[in-house]
């Protein structure tokens, strides 16, 4: 496994396979691994024969106030996990290797679906994972990329962005990993107290709930206030508990499958997580 840290490197390390007409896989994450994203490199390498795996904590997708500088940089141990699991190369490029020494001018909005939950309360969120994973994708020239469900909008935003702007690449999702106790994993958990960490499966637990009550025919406006109420009563601040249909529209019929979203914060902690409904027609 080769480590690069700047674009010609990457492009040197990438060269023979290029010629060769190699599959190549790509793996974009912030670091600080963990089972998550090495189901993303263990699908990769299912379907690739080089697999690039990124570590960059972009700032340009983190708001005023969030944890841009307390996010945790663990490349070592990244390194380790990711030998283990296959990867071929690892790209981890400075910010300022990213992003130069001059001002960027370009700016990359999907519209719509970026202005709906996490883009609420996120303003300029996800047009800093559009410019970040377009700089990516240029620079690493996939013929895959593999993101996690786990991130349901950011997956949406990227699949319309490849699809609007012909990016010659197919985009891959990968189901959720979650914990025993069902909390989705993240490196935001590392955030948590022991005490936040006890309570943090609630919000799964709520959705599997809540997925009951819809097949018992509950209501969706009900269930909704249901969640919120669950999670306000077990500590959480809620950001949003929200219904879309799976391609983000809003829900139109009552028995049309559909994505529970949830973003609440425990403590200073931001965590989301969402769950896919089907109804039997
Ligand atoms: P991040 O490092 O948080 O930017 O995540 C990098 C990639 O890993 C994104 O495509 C995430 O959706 C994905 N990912 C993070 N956590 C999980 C998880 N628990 N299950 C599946 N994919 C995940």
């Amino acid at each position: 496994m080769k480590t690069e840290t700047t674009i010609q490197g990457l492009t040197a390390s990438l060269a023979p396979a290029r010629s060769t007409k190699k599959m190549i896989g790509f793996v974009p994450t912030m670091g600080n691994l963990h089972e998550g994203h090495l189901t993303l490199v263990r699908a990769a390498k299912k379907i690739c024969d080089v697999v690039v795996v990124s570590i960059f904590v972009n700032p340009i997708q983190f708001g005023v106030g969030e944890d841009f500088d307390s996010y945790p940089r663990t490349l070592e141990q990244d390194s380790r996990l990711l030998a283990d699991v296959g990867c071929d190369i690892i790209f981890a490029p400075s910010v300022e290797q990213m992003y130069g020494k001059h001002p960027r001018l370009t700016n990359i909005r999907v519209n719509q679906i970026t202005e709906d939950l996490c883009g609420q309360s996120r303003p300029g969120h996800f047009d800093g994972v559009a410019v970040v994973v377009t700089k990516l994708f240029n620079i690493v020239q996939p013929d895959y990329a593999f993101f996690g469900e786990k991130d349901y909008q950011q997956l949406a935003v990227i699949r319309q962005l490849v699809q609007d702007l012909n990016m010659p690449l197919e985009v891959i999702g990968v189901p959720i990993v979650r914990a025993e106790d069902g909390l989705a994993l993240s490196s935001r958990n590392g955030y948590l107290s022991e005490q936040q960490r006890a309570v943090a499966p609630t919000i799964y637990q709520s959705l599997k709930q809540a997925e009951q009550q819809l097949h018992e025919g509950q209501a969706l406006s009900e269930v909704l206030a249901n969640v919120s109420a669950q999670l306000t009563h077990a500590g959480f601040i809620v950001d949003y508990v929200e219904a879309r249909q799976t391609n983000l529209q809003p829900i139109e019929r009552f028995d049309q499958d559909l994505v529970l979203f949830i973003a609440a914060k425990l403590g200073a902690t931001r965590l989301i997580d969402n769950l896919q409904i089907h109804f039997k027609t």
